[in-house]
């Protein structure tokens, strides 16, 4: 039987191909994050089942919970979330990319959990492309910095960088925060950081995630349209 959510699921791979084609991109550069705060397990293992290959958890404690009956299907794991340190624990046991390093605090923490256990944590910074107060992540002057940091701690690997923008279902509002958010990893690029490839973007949600590919996001973080509104 088609569940809503594999039907869901068949419209947006199309629409992700799509707008990669349009922008004259391989559509298999584009990953999709199926992001699933609040959703609960059975729903997210009907996703996998369906196809989702990458899963996006926002809170430890909710994922913790999904982790147990979960762990056994075929998915990666990606926190999204705002991450406090004393969840680094967890976050690097659990979490095949971390998408939030925003301090050099954080990423010290991650670093010495993913240590204790002999992990390469992977990880991307989370830019506050547009300085509102209420947003998180680090400000773009600052990310060149805290890249040149993150290189001296041996249990992280930078891939990339990830953002929030300032406004929600405004695609054409929202452009240029990403197009900032590539034009600064471009510019990080040229620093050459060792062991360094900055091959991921993480931009883009459901009323947005089109704008993101055509500006280059590999990593697209997509809710609502796959499992419906959340409660
Ligand atoms: C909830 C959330 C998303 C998904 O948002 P939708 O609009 O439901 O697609 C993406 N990224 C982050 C960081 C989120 O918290």
């Amino acid at each position: 039987m088609m569940t809503a959510i594999s039907q869901n699921l068949t419209a947006i791979q199309t629409h992700i191909t799509q707008a990669a084609l349009t922008a004259g991109r391989a559509p298999d550069e584009v990953q999709l994050v199926a992001v699933s705060k609040t959703i609960a397990a059975e729903d997210i293992r009907r996703a996998i089942e369906s196809g989702v290959t990458v899963l996006g958890e926002n809170y430890i404690q909710e994922a913790r919970a999904k982790f147990e009956q979960l762990s056994a299907l075929p998915a990666a794991w990606h926190f999204i979330g705002h991450l406090q340190t004393n969840k680094a624990k967890y976050a690097v046991r659990q979490f095949d990319l971390i998408h939030t390093v925003d301090s050099s605090r954080v990423a010290k923490a991650i670093n010495r959990e993913a240590a204790k256990i002999d992990k390469i944590q992977k990880i991307l910074i989370q830019v506050n492309i547009s300085k509102e107060e209420t947003k998180l992540g680090i400000e773009t002057e600052k990310v060149a910095e805290l890249a040149e940091e993150i290189v001296q701690l041996d249990h992280l690997r930078l891939k990339g960088l990830m953002t929030m923008p300032p406004f929600f279902n405004a695609p054409e509002k929202v452009r240029p925060f990403f197009r900032r958010l590539r034009d600064t990893r471009d510019q990080l690029r040229q620093r050459n950081l060792p062991g360094v490839d900055l091959t991921e973007l993480s931009m883009g949600m459901t009323g947005d995630f089109e704008v993101a590919i055509a500006e280059g996001a590999t990593l697209v973080r997509i809710g609502t349209a796959i499992f419906g509104e959340r409660a």
